[in-house]
């Protein structure tokens, strides 16, 4: 939405949206440009540095351009088959986020409540807005998800809770036995969404259990994207499984057709090419790794990186060189990254994992910054 769109004058013959949609601050999407249009190396989206994998690029070629299938039931097989999940209780969305949205709506409306942490994914606050719903938000603990602060929060108008986990912008990782000790806390009629937008990042060894607990509970969703490790963001492909009323319910209300042919193909080709999904698991690892030691390495420079699970770093400036200060030296160097001052954090940059050059670009420009800064 423009500026000149949210500031014309209302009159009384103009269409007046609903107030809580008036409410909604638009989605801001990680940019590509510097302030002055320049393109930049942008690690502001958390895209994935190696690209898309080729099997699912040569896919391309061979989907018609009639409707696609509706219920995509070839991607949603595999999708069963790769984790262990009853095909029917799969559900395809247009991006996870037009599924995290409407679980909102089937279940939550006017005055009811949806609670979701702080520095959380700003998609939440949207998607409860969108039907009435009041966001109820729970203090972190040193920026990562508090279980019990969430569970403190609970009322009898609760009707949905987001957790991310890992978590965007944060990085933080809940364990498999905080999950389950936030499930069993909560009242039956309360749907628990777990976000896995990053779960390929995590490994194999640190599952969160989340895929179990949908499989076992009426009450518990888990959403996933091609957008992130698959690198088919520009597709908008997500799914999410549950128990079947879930599942009945998204499948209402989604977009008939909300899958495209072509996604659909690149999607299933995606997920059948492992290895590209693990080398890219493998290189975010290791670049991550590199890249907090050499900020550690800087001393006492203020800068702080909080321990991340995903395909990117949060970096709290608390000394001289400030995150609005750094962000715009990164930009001199060639790149954007994501500075948060609309999510409470003016302290902070997120920063995707990129190539190995990119990440010492950036290292090598922060200590400079950080050292002039002194
Ligand atoms: C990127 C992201 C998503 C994915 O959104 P899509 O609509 O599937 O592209 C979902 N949740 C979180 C926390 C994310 O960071």
């Amino acid at each position: 939405m423009s500026e000149t769109e949210t500031s014309a004058p209302t009159t009384a013959k103009a269409p007046s949206p609903k107030p809580w949609i008036e409410a909604i601050h638009a989605y801001v999407p990680g940019k590509s440009r510097g302030k002055d249009g320049r393109p930049l190396i942008k690690l502001s989206a958390n895209e994935n540095p190696l690209g898309t994998s080729p099997a699912a690029l040569a896919a391309i070629a061979q989907a018609p351009a009639l409707y696609p299938d509706p219920d995509s039931t070839a991607l949603r097989t595999a999708i069963g088959a790769a984790h262990g999940i009853d095909a029917a209780r799969v559900v395809m969305g247009t991006g996870s986020d037009e599924l995290l949205n409407l679980i909102a709506q089937g279940y939550a409306g006017l005055g009811d409540e949806v609670i979701y942490v702080r520095y959380g994914f700003a998609v939440y606050d949207i998607a409860a807005r969108r039907c009435g719903a009041v966001p109820v938000v729970a203090p972190d603990a040193d920026y990562g998800t508090d279980v019990d602060a969430l569970v403190a929060l609970v009322t009898d108008r609760t009707r949905v809770i987001f957790v991310a986990n890992p978590n965007n912008p944060t990085g933080s990782y809940l364990p498999g036995g905080e999950i389950a000790r936030l499930h069993a806390a909560l009242p039956a009629d309360v749907v628990l969404v777990i976000d896995q937008a990053y779960g390929e990042y995590v490994a194999p060894e640190d599952s969160d259990g989340a895929l179990a607990l949908a499989g076992e509970h009426e009450n518990v969703l888990v959403t996933r994207t091609f957008s992130k490790i698959f690198g088919l963001a520009g597709e908008r492909i997500g799914w999410a499984t549950g128990a079947p009323g879930l599942i009945a319910t998204l499948n209402r209300i989604r977009g008939p057709f909300n899958v495209s042919a072509t996604g659909q193909a690149m999607a299933l080709a995606a997920l059948n090419d492992g290895a590209f999904v693990e080398a890219s698991r493998i290189h975010n690892r290791d670049e991550r790794a590199r890249f907090v030691e050499k900020l550690e390495a800087l001393g006492n420079h203020g800068l702080r990186p909080l321990p991340s699970q995903a395909n990117f770093v949060l970096i709290l400036f608390e000394g001289a060189l400030t995150a609005e200060t750094a962000f715009d030296g990164l930009a001199d160097r060639g790149y954007i990254v994501r500075w948060l001052p609309g999510q409470g954090l003016p302290q902070a940059l997120r920063i995707t994992i990129g190539k190995s050059e990119d990440m010492d670009a950036i290292a090598d420009g922060l200590r400079e910054m950080a050292e002039s800064a002194k």
